[in-house]
């Protein structure tokens, strides 16, 4: 069950720690970009013992080796992924939801022309979320 992410940190010559091994699981299971808070309130459910401070540590050693990243989309506050491939962030700015989109960035091709290694791209959207937009919808209906 957590071969996967027992190979993930193998492949990245990373410690293998049940905590790492948890994080991850966890992220892969729920791609709704959560903050630390989250991750740490869930994962203690099953393990008393964690602590914040591991929780936040063990996302940082993730993100130093790209494993997981961290957006900035909701301001100051960090947001969780697995690095699945470059890939785009929609924020509803009404239910503060944090959706994937898979688009390919337009100005990739020229930066790598310049000879660099992109190694991570953000691509910020904003706006009212497709199931926003159909509860408003449905009040200006019945209202
Ligand atoms: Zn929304
Ligand atoms: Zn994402």
């Amino acid at each position: 069950m957590y071969e996967k992410y027992v190979n993930i940190l193998k492949d990245h010559s990373i410690k293998i720690t049940s905590q790492r091994l948890e994080i991850l699981k966890y992220l892969d299971e729920h791609h709704t970009h959560p903050n630390v808070e989250e991750i740490y309130s869930e994962l203690k459910k099953k393990h008393p013992s964690l602590s914040r401070t591991t929780v936040y540590n063990s996302l940082e050693i993730l993100k130093k080796n790209r494993i997981v990243q961290s957006l900035t989309i909701s301001g100051s506050e960090l947001r969780y992924d697995i690095e699945e491939g470059l890939h785009h962030h929609f924020l509803c700015k009404k239910c503060g939801a944090i959706l994937d989109i898979s688009i390919a960035c337009p100005n990739m091709d020229r930066t790598l022309d310049g000879g660099h290694r992109v190694e991570e791209v953000q691509g910020y959207f904003k706006g009212i979320c497709k199931n926003c937009q159909t509860k408003e919808k449905g009040r200006r209906i019945n209202g």
